[in-house]
């Protein structure tokens, strides 16, 4: 016989379902980007961490939510295209009359080092953060590289502090705004930063003392990405390393670490497990992601691989570092 709170329970039931569902927030840059490389230049193409981050997510983790801001100038086809990949836009604010984030780069011919061009901030300059409430709750948060002082206004406005907030930051934050920099680092649980960050925030030449130092500043866990030499993951007494497949040629960097950071916060999102084991796994799918990322321009590649290519070349990265030691103990 139907009663009326069967319909309160499966109201509930479904509700919760929804709410596990919804995995992985993440807050960061939707930006036009103008790229140069010694393999040719383009005009304004889509971009930004928050752009980069998502739609790698969307490889593991279906169901995620972003908070952003763009002008009325970015095309809706790319919110469509977010959606399509399990993308929650509500957080997406949309500035009528205004202009989005732009930033141009150039590299130079051995690809590592980049010139930053142009940055107009637009709409990123007053960014406002809202949280939409249906937001509420969720498990997993990235942090892209954005304002520390916004990351840690995030944070604030969380209502349940999440599994496992990470964060992404750069030199230009260490250079203006230290302060806001120490106090977010102190809020998440995990950094996500390149050697050269690594080294500029600890004031450590060795990655395993910049390691130390920068724990001691708040994240339990760290990676430092090292571009084609891999990325190292501390956490505790434990260190672990993964390295990055040796491409013919990478077309173009930018946006690889957010690809990377994205693959990485999917799979843990989608496997819901903050285990050490589990982010080794995590880091060889950022890993992944992010060599598809540099062989085409801004998110051109991300765009076109399946499931299926990642999951191929995931089987790559295992059997680069597979080895057996055979009979070394009777040598
Ligand atoms: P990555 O190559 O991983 O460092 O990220 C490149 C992306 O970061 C580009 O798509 C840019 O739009 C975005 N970006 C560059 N500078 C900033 C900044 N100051 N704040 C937010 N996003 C930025």
């Amino acid at each position: 016989m139907f009663h009326p709170m069967h319909l309160l329970l499966f109201y509930t039931l479904y509700y919760l379902c929804l709410k596990k569902n919804m995995r992985l927030l993440t807050v960061g840059s939707v930006a036009f980007d103008a790229i140069e490389t010694p393999f040719g230049k383009t005009d304004k193409i889509i971009g930004g961490a928050g752009t980069f981050i998502a739609l790698s997510s969307s490889f593991f983790n279906r169901d995620q939510r972003i908070v952003a801001v763009v002008g009325d100038d970015f095309p809706t086809d790319m919110i469509e295209t977010l959606k399509s990949k399990g993308v929650d836009t509500e957080g997406l604010q949309i500035r009528k009359g205004e202009k989005t984030f732009f930033w141009s780069g150039r590299y130079h011919n051995d690809m590592n080092s980049r010139e930053t061009l142009v940055t107009e901030l637009n709409v990123l300059g007053d960014f406002d953060p809202i949280i939409p409430s249906s937001y509420q709750g969720t498990p997993y948060l990235m942090l892209g590289n954005l304002s520390p002082q916004v990351q840690s206004t995030v944070i604030e406005r969380l209502n349940v502090r999440p599994k496992l907030i990470a964060m992404d930051t750069m030199n230009f934050w260490m250079d203006i705004a230290m302060d806001d920099l120490s106090k977010t680092m102190s809020m998440v649980d995990l950094l996500i930063i390149n050697d050269e960050e690594a080294r500029q925030l600890s004031k450590e030449y060795s990655l395993v003392k910049a390691a130390k130092a920068i724990r001691a500043m708040g994240p339990k866990y760290l990676i430092i990405k090292k571009g084609e030499h891999g990325a190292l993951l501390f956490h505790g007494e434990k260190v672990f390393f993964a390295p990055a497949l040796p491409l013919e040629d990478v077309f173009d960097p930018t946006g690889a670490g957010d690809t990377f950071a994205g693959g990485f916060m999917g799979y843990i999102a989608a496997t819901d497990d903050t285990s050490f084991e589990n982010m080794k796994r995590a880091i060889i799918a950022g890993s992944a992601l992010a060599s598809f990322c540099v062989e085409k321009f801004g998110t051109e590649r991300l765009l076109e691989i399946t499931r299926e290519d990642v999951d191929a070349r995931i089987e790559q990265f295992v059997a680069l570092t597979d080895f057996n030691m055979g009979h070394h103990s009777s040598i």
